[in-house]
Order: structure tokens, then C-alpha cells, then sequence
């Protein structure tokens, strides 16, 4: 589907980039990278071209789970070539900085990190861009929203309390700042005992679709607690590339359609 971004003045596009979609969520570990990686995978199957930008800053996980490490090549106008895998270009800090070494930056640098993520990617043609936001709502994220237009924000949270009340201060922002959000995603719903198939609600059963409510947006999926989303996204195998019948690609599927 097609979003309209509502420009403000001094918001410009990426080059190249038709959409730009940002994955984000209150609180960090509720799933929002494994989601976003997901998302864009799909995309790709639905024969959209995507790209994925990591804008975790302290904590990228986008080499990870696409597999890819090393740095990216200059191209002749001096812009970085994103690193490539399932056929996806990815840019990250991680792709920038050594494995281990801590990130310890003051604001302003955080901010030109962020300003050469987004500027200095030669990123081809992509229908759409997805952007892997850090979690929470400060500078970084407020300043990705007032440097480009974005076409929507898709939330992730737990059905936890906690979860939700930082993903409905995220939600908040967003609008505050024109940027539509397209719905949430609940993440870790129910557990499915592989052994016995009982199904627990670790962090409560429909927390999201609560929020949802007050927010006046659509749930976009639900995506079960799964070893093999786990164990999949560590190996640098997503669901969806590796087991793209099982019932959790569904779920990542069902959101990619909603969205
Ligand atoms: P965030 O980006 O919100 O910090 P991640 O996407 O990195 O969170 O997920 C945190 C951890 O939880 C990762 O190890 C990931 O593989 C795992 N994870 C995410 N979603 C699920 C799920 N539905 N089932 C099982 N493990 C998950």
C-alpha cells in the first residue's frame, strides 16, 4: 500500500528511497530488529525492492541477523555501498565500528553517525526503506523524523505493561511529529510448549490490542514466543528465508500484508 509522508520544511527524501517505513518500540528486547529484518525479507519475496537501515546506533543488530559483517566499499561519489545478503542492502553502525569496541559517544557525534546513515548510502532504487529505529524516544529518533519524510511507524511491544506504556510514548511521539503509525505489532504473545503444546501467555495475552484501542490503530500481527525465531535470527537465518512454511513466517507474513 501506498503512505503519503506529510513533509514538513526541512525533511528530505532519501535519494532513490519511494517509502521510508521505521520500525520502532518503546522499550529495547521486545523484538523490533527481528521484526524489522523480517519485514524487509518479505518485502522482498513480494517483489518489492527493500533495503534495510539499522539506526541502532549503541546496539545494532542488523549484521547479525543478516549475517553480514565487514565495511562498506566507497563508491565514486563517496558514498557508502550497503552490504548485501538474501538480496537485501543493509546499512549499519555495525558495519562501521569494531565488534567490541563500546560505543561511548557524545550527542553530537550520535547525530553525524545518524545524518551519514541516512545521507551518504548509495542505496540504488528501493520501493521501500525500512529503518530499524533505537528504542525509545530521544534525540536520535526525533531527529530521523524531522530530517526525512516517512510514510508510517510500526510499533513493537510485548503485551507486558511496562511495554506497552513505553510503546504508547513512542506511539505518541510519532504523531506529535506528523509521522502516521501504521499499527502495532505484538511480539512474544503465547508460548506453545513444544513438548506438551500447553500455550502460556508469558507477558500477558492481548495487552497490544488494548493499546491498540486507545490509539485508534490496527494490531498488525501476532507473533508467537518461539525457540526457532530465536535460534533462526542468531544464525543469521531468519524464519522466513529458512522456514518460510512454518507457522511464525505466517505471522511475520501477516504483518508484512497488513502494513
Ligand atoms: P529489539 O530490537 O527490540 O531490542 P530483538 O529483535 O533484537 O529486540 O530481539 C531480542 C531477542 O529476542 C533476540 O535474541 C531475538 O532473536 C529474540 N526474539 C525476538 N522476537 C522473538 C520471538 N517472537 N520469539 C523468540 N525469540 C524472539
Amino acid at each position: 500500500k501506498q503512505h503519503m509522508a506529510r513533509g514538513l520544511p526541512k525533511q528530505k527524501p532519501i535519494a532513490g528511497v519511494k517509502q521510508v517505513i521505521v520500525v520502532a518500540s518503546g522499550k529495547g528486547g521486545v523484538g523490533k530488529s527481528t521484526t524489522a529484518g523480517k519485514q524487509v525479507l518479505i518485502g522482498l519475496s513480494a517483489s518489492k525492492t527493500v533495503g534495510i537501515l539499522d539506526a541502532d546506533v549503541y546496539g545494532p543488530s542488523v549484521p547479525k541477523l543478516m549475517s553480514l559483517k565487514g565495511n562498506p566499499e566507497l563508491t565514486d561519489n563517496n558514498l557508502m555501498r550497503p552490504l548485501m545478503n538474501f538480496g537485501i542492502p543493509c546499512m549499519s553502525m555495525g558495519f562501521l565500528v569494531e565488534d567490541v569496541a563500546p560505543i561511548v559517544w557524545r550527542g553530537l557525534m550520535v547525530m553525524s553517525a545518524i545524518e551519514k546513515l541516512l545521507r551518504q548510502v548509495d542505496w540504488g532504487l528501493l520501493d521501500y526503506l525500512v529503518i530499524d529505529m533505537p528504542p525509545g524516544t530521544g534525540d536520535v529518533q526525533l531527529s530521523i523524523t524531522q530530517n526525512v519524510p516517512i510514510a508510517g511507524a510500526v510499533i513493537v511491544s510485548t503485551p507486558q505493561d511496562i511495554a506497552l506504556l513505553d510503546a504508547r510514548r513512542g506511539a505518541e511521539m510519532f504523531r506529535k511529529v506528523n509521522v502516521p503509525v501504521l499499527g502495532i505489532v505484538q511480539n512474544m504473545s503465547v508460548f506453545q510448549c513444544p513438548k506438551c503444546n500447553h500455550q502460556t501467555h508469558i507477558f500477558g495475552a492481548d495487552g497490544a490490542r488494548a493499546l491498540a484501542d486507545t490509539l485508534g490503530v490496527q494490531v498488525l500481527g501476532d507473533i508467537p514466543l518461539h525457540l526457532s525465531i530465536r535460534e533462526m535470527s542468531d544464525r543469521g537465518q531468519p524464519v522466513v528465508v529458512s522456514s518460510p512454511d512454518s507457522p511464525e513466517a505466517e505471522a511475520y507474513r501477516k504483518v508484512a500484508t497488513a502494513v
